[in-house]
């Protein structure tokens, strides 16, 4: 649609004003590698997409912020004055999450608006749609009130807009990546601390491709808990061997060859070696992309997959056949499996005259022995969230 066109679907559903509509757009995100040792201490390398949220908002007369969504039946009416203390379980309650947060941290919301929101993240699919809501509501609001932004204060306010009001209990990573994300760089993010550094993502000649393996995650919140226990009984006993120890990503490789067999659980041991091996990978990553070596890069993804598989124990049979499938294809760098596992996406890097094959090959073999139809999407690392210029096109849905 044009954007004359988006402007006439805004006008039919919020009526007619004089104020300007301004358009916002946050990204979703993908990781590219770096999984599960976020909440141990460790490195993630998440990257922005081009696929994502618009926002479009106007200004009102009066106090009433009114709310729909082209991909949601549901529409929300609430005063600035008294905005809804409770979740309904509506896409809406991302917003009002974001509106609380905003007045916690001294920005409150004192105009009425109209806003329509449209996004092209499949939902639920660990591409983080929900964070990208949160952060463009978050950017388009104190923009329109004027207030100063600070990204990193902006995805640690729309985080606790999803853990507090929402009520969904994840980390920083989303939220920072889609905030803070740069075309054509990953972002090397340290969760703890939010010390952070873009890191050249120079692909030419290759597209990452998402495989979505429409597998719903399910029992996904008790298995992240187990493994978070487990994962502090490892770094309880590593402690005795590294007093100092304070997370177990902190650990080299060398040191826990060296101190592992204190181990005795061979479960636990496994997950602390995925840990510690994974923020290795992570650094590699970093220097082989700053190198412009995507061969090496691949491997470490490649290897990535085959840990959190055989170690963590956090893929499932859709991913594993969809990342097999991947790398049987000519052309396919790497492949992994990316969020939290038991479902959701496979990321791939993959040489661009093969993506294709790529497409048809993947899909035709992963619906022979899953008997479900995947979905793909070539995907370009695009820009954190910010405002369109009027001229921007809206990427369709
Ligand atoms: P994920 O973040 O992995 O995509 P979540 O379940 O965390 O999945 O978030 C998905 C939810 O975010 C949707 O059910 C909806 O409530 C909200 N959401 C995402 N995109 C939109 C949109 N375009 N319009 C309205 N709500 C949206
Ligand atoms: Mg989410």
């Amino acid at each position: 649609m044009s954007h004359v066109q988006w402007l006439e679907e805004f006008d039919n559903r919020m009526g007619k004003a004089a104020e300007r509509v301004r358009f916002f757009h946050a990204p979703g995100r993908v990781n590219l590698i770096g999984e599960h040792i976020d909440y141990n201490g460790g490195l993630v390398l998440p990257a922005a997409l081009h696929i994502g949220t618009t926002l479009m908002i106007r200004p009102r007369q009066d106090q009433w912020v009114r709310l729909a969504s082209l991909q949601f039946p549901e529409t929300g009416e609430a005063s600035i004055h008294a905005l809804p203390e409770a979740k309904a379980d509506v896409w809406t309650d991302y917003v009002y999450g974001v509106m609380q947060e905003l007045a916690v941290d001294n920005k409150p919301v004192r105009h009425g608006y109209d806003i329509l929101i449209t996004g092209n993240i499949p939902n639920g699919s660990g591409l983080s749609s929900s964070a990208s809501l949160e952060v463009v509501v978050g950017y388009a609001l104190m923009t329109m009130e004027g207030y100063a932004i600070d990204r990193t204060k902006l995805a640690v306010l729309s985080q606790r807009a999803e853990n507090g009001f929402v009520g969904v209990n994840s980390g920083i990573m989303d939220q920072f990546a889609v905030s803070q994300g740069k075309k054509d760089h990953a972002i090397l993010l340290n969760c703890d601390t939010l010390a952070y550094e873009h890191v050249p993502f120079q692909i030419q000649g290759y597209k990452l491709v998402i495989g979505n393996t429409k597998k719903r995650r399910g029992l996904v919140d008790s298995k992240y808990n187990e493994r978070r226990s487990q994962c502090e009984a490892a770094l309880a006993v590593l402690k005795t061997v590294h007093p100092e120890l304070e997370y177990l990503a902190h650990l080299s490789p060398d040191a826990f060859e060296q101190a592992k067999e204190a181990i005795e659980d061979e479960t636990v041991s496994n997950r602390a070696q995925h840990v510690v091996y994974e923020n290795e990978r992570v650094k590699q990553s970093m220097t082989a992309l700053s190198q412009g070596d995507l061969k090496v890069f691949g491997e470490l993804m490649n290897a990535s997959h085959m840990s959190l598989r055989d170690l963590y124990e956090v893929s499932c049979t859709e991913l594993d056949v969809m990342v097999e499938a991947a790398l049987a294809i000519e052309g396919t760098l790497g492949s992994r499996m990316t969020g939290a596992g038991f479902g959701g996406c496979t990321v791939s890097l993959v040489k661009e005259e093969a993506v294709p094959a790529f497409i048809e090959g993947v899909g035709a073999h992963y619906e022979e022995k899953t008997g479900i139809t995947p979905e793909f999407y070539v995907c370009e690392v695009g820009d954190g969230v910010h405002e369109c210029s009027h001229e921007a096109t809206i990427t369709e849905v």
